[in-house]
């Protein structure tokens, strides 16, 4: 199946903050909408009675729409909104200024009317209702992997896994970088233990370097690892810019959104057997069923990343002269020095040095 790898140029002026001021008010949508379809207003028949796909079955809000109990729209926040932005997002229907960040601002509503009007019949007004989740439902169906993940990656794996849900990335994203295998790449980061810096380098499995327009992979990765590592990496190259600067919110989008693309496509998850972090994995077990756990993913980014700051939209960016202070970029851009906190851990990025890295050539990776 192919992704419209529809991109809109619209951008939606309002987000969060018009959420809360227009809590009391009515919201009326674009003047172009049409009448909304109340719940339970209307049905039509459908071959099947539930959701289908499992990145939406399992789901008790997903299968309330999808029996036209409940709608997903404007003013609405959660899990929910993330994975149905998510989604839109793998479609190819950007969502350029505020990316996957589980709040359905106008933003969002402009992306879903977009979906609706590459997608008649569909009622084109901005909610994700019964019709237009049966729509994504049926992009990303339940499909068998038939290669051995713990195997060392192939184009053939990695296209097994990626073109079913993931033909934008294969033929959309990842072409527009150029892509680099390395054996080894390490970044001599230093961690603030409460009294001096020690060492606490990053090996990484996968880069996204945008300055440079490079995306990068270790070379001896496991089909696993490589298909969670593209994902991750495509990932990033579609964030919002804002996110760019700010190390932990940056981090967290991503490998919030991986995890549980990797938990509904049904592999295995971002941290691995070999990782130095006390965090051994990103999900957690409610009712059976696999959820992302964000308060590990926060922990995670904060012990491997350098420059993740608890203060919000900063980022640590370097050590200063007097060895006990760090200086922090602020939101705005601006610089500041302050005392490091315990646990802290600052980046080096000047003296970054691969081993073995070449290029990868992907032309030949196609979905077709
Ligand atoms: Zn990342």
């Amino acid at each position: 199946m192919k992704s419209p790898a529809r991109t809109s140029k619209t951008r939606a002026k309002t987000h969060s903050s018009d959420l809360n001021k227009n809590q009391s008010e009515p919201f009326f949508g674009p003047a172009t909408l049409q009448p909304k379809l109340e719940i339970g207003q209307q049905d039509e028949p459908h071959e099947s009675k539930t959701l289908k796909s499992p990145r939406l079955k399992n789901n008790k809000r997903f299968q309330a729409v999808f029996e036209n109990k409940s709608v997903i729209e404007y003013g609405d926040q959660g899990s929910e909104v993330r994975r149905i932005q998510q989604m839109l997002i793998d479609l190819g229907y950007s969502l350029p200024e505020y990316g996957a960040d589980g709040i359905f601002g106008s933003e969002t509503e402009q992306t879903v009317v977009n979906f609706q009007a590459d997608h008649p019949p569909l009622i084109i007004d901005g909610r994700v209702g019964f019709a237009t989740i049966r729509a994504i439902d049926d992009y990303f169906p339940n499909f068998e992997i038939t290669a051995d993940l713990s195997d060392d990656w192939s184009v053939d794996c990695v296209l097994e896994i990626m073109c079913p849900w993931n033909s934008h990335i294969v033929e959309n994203i990842l072409p527009g970088f150029t892509i680099y295998m390395y054996d080894d790449f390490e970044i001599p980061q230093k961690e603030w233990n409460g009294s001096e810096w020690i060492d606490n380098p990053m090996h990484p499995r996968a880069y996204h370097w945008p300055g440079n327009n490079e995306i990068g992979f270790r070379s001896n990765l496991s089909c696993n690892e490589i298909v969670i590592a593209l994902y991750h990496e495509a990932w990033h190259a579609q964030q919002p810019p804002e996110l760019i600067e700010v190390t932990l919110d940056r981090e967290m989008n991503a490998f919030i959104n991986t995890e549980q693309w990797s938990i509904d496509i049904g592999i295995s998850g971002q941290i691995d057997e070999s990782s130095s972090s006390d965090v051994t994995s990103l999900r957690s077990e409610t009712d059976g069923q696999a959820e992302v756990d964000e308060e590990q993913v926060r922990q995670h980014v904060r012990q491997r990343y350098g420059g993740a700051s608890e203060r919000s939209g900063e980022r640590i960016h370097s050590k200063t002269e007097d060895k006990n202070k760090v200086r922090v970029r602020r939101a705005d851009g601006s610089f500041y020095e302050r005392y490091p906190v315990e646990g802290e851990i600052v980046p080096f990025f000047d003296e970054v040095d691969f081993t073995e890295k070449k290029e990868l050539d992907i032309d030949e990776w196609s979905c077709d």
